[in-house]
């Protein structure tokens, strides 16, 4: 049996002995272990590891719960077996997945959108950090009816120009978008 290295900087200890007893030390960090009659307990000694604590099924539910939805799941009252535990933590996986690939639908739409209605892109936040999928639909319903204005005031140039051969000299936005719905309308008329 060899001495297993320090736990702390991986170097292979020393033995030390000290009057009538042995220990083993690693010399850089100062750490010694062992005050035992022979080099053989000594060695037992310092190989014998505390294995660090494990945290149980629940523990870590709980500790993926906090992540996924930043507060304390409420378990006061359930007990469950260890494999549900895991099922339910990995459940959790799925839920966050779901939430950021819905999380980017949402981005997505509004970066396009908002294109549409102010004619260059997005230059905000991503939807990584800063914004939730309800706060995105928010800023999504905002722009939603610039940018259907401005659609349907794109739908009219090209019809006016498709008919007189020119766009017409109106600004985009002089109309609500049932306006120019209704004027290109009028223009498909002979
Ligand atoms: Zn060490």
């Amino acid at each position: 049996m060899t001495p297993l290295p320090c736990p702390w900087c991986g170097q292979p200890p020393s033995l030390r002995e000290s009057w009538w007893t042995f220990g083993y030390e690693c010399i850089p960090c100062g750490v010694r272990r062992g005050d035992e009659s022979t080099p053989e307990d000594a060695l037992r000694v310092w190989n014998t590891r505390t294995p660090p604590p494990t945290k149980s099924a629940q523990e870590l539910y709980v500790q993926r719960y906090r992540e996924v939805y930043g507060t304390q799941p409420d378990i006061t009252e359930q007990t469950h077996d260890d494999a549900t535990w895991d099922r339910m933590r990995l459940h959790l996986d799925k839920v966050e997945d779901d939430r950021e690939s819905e999380l980017a639908r949402v981005y997505r739409e509004f970066t396009s959108l908002y294109q549409e209605a102010t004619g260059h892109p997005w230059q905000g936040v991503g939807y990584g950090t800063h914004q939730n999928v309800s706060s995105w639909q928010d800023l999504i319903n905002n722009v939603r009816p610039k940018a259907e204005q401005r659609r349907a005031y794109k739908a009219f140039i090209t019809r006016a120009k498709e008919i007189n051969g020119a766009a017409p000299p109106w600004p985009w936005d002089s109309k609500s978008t049932l306006e120019w719905i209704a004027e290109t309308n009028l223009l498909v008329q002979p």
